[in-house]
């Protein structure tokens, strides 16, 4: 299978220098056929020690607040634009991004989601395709952290929600 292929090139990739202090790298996860995206910015330490995505805190908190707008996490390709950990969790640098950037692009050419969500910071690197809604959303720690900002989220995610039962 072309994702099972993708995958086994982003486990052993050496194109930048991230792999070096990762244990894993960590693709993405969900269905072929997912009508959502969802684009984080690079996987954290618990995403690294499991090879999964949005896992942590974080990935709970969104996972959770995902449910109570009837969004099922396993209805959604979940993925990141930087596929292994960067030391000390720092943002990954522009020659990272450039490097791993071609991933992303071919996971959404094989998934061709209607609606691609951004978390955070990733908003800024993802390209833009043509026919595909993109939909900014807070980072879920940031929604965690700070009660301003975990009003907005519930917000972007209740839109979100009207989006997907549109589409
Ligand atoms: S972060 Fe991306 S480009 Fe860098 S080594 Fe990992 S998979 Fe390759």
């Amino acid at each position: 299978m072309l994702m099972d292929e993708l995958n086994r090139q982003i486990y052993g990739c050496k194109k930048c220098r991230l792999w070096q202090g990762a244990k894993h790298g960590v693709p993405g996860e969900g269905p072929l056929n997912a009508k959502v995206m969802l684009i984080g910015q690079n996987p954290g330490a618990d995403e690294d020690e499991l090879g999964r995505p949005f896992v942590g805190r974080a990935g709970k908190f969104l996972t959770k607040t995902l449910a109570e707008y009837g969004i099922k996490r396993e209805d959604i390709f979940i993925t990141n634009i930087v596929k292994h950990v960067s030391p000390e969790n720092r943002k990954p640098y522009s020659d990272e991004v450039a490097a791993c950037l071609p991933y992303l692009i071919t996971q959404i050419s094989f998934i061709k989601p209607k609606i691609i969500v951004l978390l955070g910071a990733s908003a800024k690197e993802t390209p833009r395709i043509d026919g595909i809604e993109y939909i900014q959303v807070i980072h879920p720690s940031a929604a965690m952290r700070f009660t301003k900002m975990r009003e907005k989220f519930r917000k972007q995610i209740a839109e979100l929600a009207k989006r997907i039962k549109q589409n």
